[in-house]
């Protein structure tokens, strides 16, 4: 007997969409922003992968290393890493008894910690959920992301392989590309350091080798304070386009001056106008010029949305070199080192562009056209370090997952070569300009749309929005299905 039952119509739970976000990259973006979604409750039993090759999540790039000689640029009480509660990382120092064991932190009567123990708090932040099985660490490197049946699939390179509803990229900082010159001639030379990243490479450097460092900015004068304190005592060259040094932190605390969102400006040299204003202002009041960077830095974002894009090329062309200067400060340990090392004749600074390269037995010539006037002047030096920071306009080319998105036309390069091109919810543009509603980009390599996007405090009120956009994903798609039961 044939036996015919009805489908009967049944309504059953509301189903998240989303049941799994994929954040490509565990340094301090990735890591904050797995940590919000994991605080929000609503991935149980679902999950939160982050692929990231390193051992600990949060520290990344930035400041997963274990140099003691390290430190954080900006003073703990100004990191400001936790959404919500920003002074978590000056409590956390003195509660975990890292800072007592830190005599050397304290300097301009404030807490500059080492970069290690900023990493340790990142890990504490995020490793309860770990051991909750809420957020899945995977320790690869991605390096596949593709679309298959409506939704991603990211594969790394030790065989992980699954599917995702959202990608949120949070690869960081790409490594630097060294100037032709050097790549041409050095390649393949042992006294070539093309990326000091990881200090312990220094450590092949005798105390008495001169050094020549291309780069004149903090990862150069990491390089110098790493140098220094593994007792390295011979000279240090620091060449670079303009010969500026970064400007130290000032002492003390101070409020942030000027207000830039009144009129906010609409061109690069009205921008460059009202910072002298302002300049001017604090000079006459007794402060501290930091503090006119410190507004600019609070609002930057609202200037940077104002500017037009050609705007934005020309501060990029025309000011960026003295902006950073004054905005990515050195600490006052570092300043000290600095400035004892000139008085001593031990560390010299050279403005100028590398027109040759010979790579001889016992030193390397290095020609230099200086400036202003092009006068070449030659350095010798037992080895060379490459200290021009990330090249955020290559970051595509640098990583295979991100090629492979922009080939199949997911991703695009920042118009302005800072990186990836998103839209101002973070969301990756696709070839036709669209943005892709299910791939973010978070951190440093958003900073084409955002401008102020690099350092902690900022990164942290991206990640909370990118959280809050992807909790409302799941609440906004969420269906209510119907199944038929037979
Ligand atoms: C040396 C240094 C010091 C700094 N110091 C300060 C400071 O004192 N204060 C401050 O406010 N800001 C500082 N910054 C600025 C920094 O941009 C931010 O603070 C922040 O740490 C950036 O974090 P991130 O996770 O985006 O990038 P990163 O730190 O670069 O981390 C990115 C992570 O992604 C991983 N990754 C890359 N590609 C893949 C892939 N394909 N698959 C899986 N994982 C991948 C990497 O292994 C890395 O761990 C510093 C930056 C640097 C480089």
């Amino acid at each position: 007997m044939l036996r015919i039952t009805l489908p009967l119509q049944k309504q059953v739970t509301p189903v998240p969409t989303i049941s799994r976000v994929a954040i490509i990259g565990g340094g301090f973006t990735g890591a904050t922003i797995a940590r919000l979604l994991a605080l929000h409750g609503q991935y149980w039993p679902h999950e939160i992968v982050i692929f990231e090759p390193r051992a600990d999540l949060g520290g990344g790039l930035a400041y997963d290393t274990n140099d003691p000689s390290l430190r954080l640029n900006v003073a703990a009480h100004r990191m400001r890493a936790v959404p919500g509660d920003p002074q978590a990382f000056l409590r956390w120092l003195s509660n975990s008894g890292r800072l007592g064991r830190d005599p050397g932190a304290m300097a301009n009567g404030a807490i500059y910690a080492r970069r290690a123990d900023f990493a340790a708090f990142m890990a504490g932040q995020i490793q309860p959920f770990i051991d909750d099985g809420i957020v899945r660490h995977v320790r690869e490197r991605a390096e596949r992301i593709c679309r298959r049946h409506g939704r991603w699939q990211i594969e790394g390179d030790g065989g992980a392989a699954l599917q995702a509803d959202v990608v949120v990229i949070a690869t960081g900082h790409p490594p630097p590309t060294p100037p032709g010159e050097l790549a041409s001639h050095l390649s393949v030379d042992h006294r070539f350091m093309p990326d000091p990243s990881r200090p312990e490479a220094l450590s092949a450097i005798r105390r008495d080798d001169k050094v020549l460092v291309v780069g004149a900015g903090l990862t150069a004068l990491d390089a110098l304070g790493a140098l220094r304190a593994r007792g390295h005592r011979a000279e240090i060259t620091l060449v670079s386009r303009t010969g500026y040094l970064p400007q130290p932190q000032a002492a003390g605390d101070f409020a942030p001056h000027g207000d830039f969102l009144i009129g906010v400006p609409n061109t690069a040299l009205s921008l460059l106008e009202r910072v002298r204003f302002a300049l001017r202002e604090v000079t006459e009041a007794g402060l501290p010029w930091q503090s006119v960077f410190e507004a600019l830095r609070h609002q930057g974002q609202a200037i940077w949305r104002a500017l037009p894009l050609l705007e934005q090329r020309r501060v990029l062309r025309h000011l960026r070199r003295r902006f950073e200067a004054h905005r990515y400060r050195m600490p006052p340990q570092i300043a000290e080192l600095v400035e004892r090392d000139r008085i001593a004749g031990r560390l010299k600074t050279c403005a100028g562009r590398i027109v040759a390269v010979r790579p001889g037995r016992a030193e390397i010539a290095i020609d230099i056209a200086t400036k202003p006037h092009g006068t070449v002047e030659r350095h010798a030096a037992q080895w060379v370090i490459v200290a021009t920071g990330p090249d955020h306009g290559n970051v595509i080319g640098s990583q295979s997952c991100l090629a492979e998105l922009e080939s199949l036309g997911l991703l695009t390069k920042d118009p302005r070569g800072l990186g990836i091109a998103c839209d101002h919810d973070s969301r990756a543009l696709a070839r036709d300009g669209y943005p892709v509603e299910d791939l973010f980009v978070a951190g440093p390599l958003a900073r084409g749309a955002f401008g102020e996007l690099t350092g902690v405090p900022e990164i942290a009120a991206q990640a909370e929005r990118i959280a809050q956009q992807i909790l409302a994903m799941s609440v906004a798609t969420t269906r209510t299905i119907t199944i038929r039961s037979m």
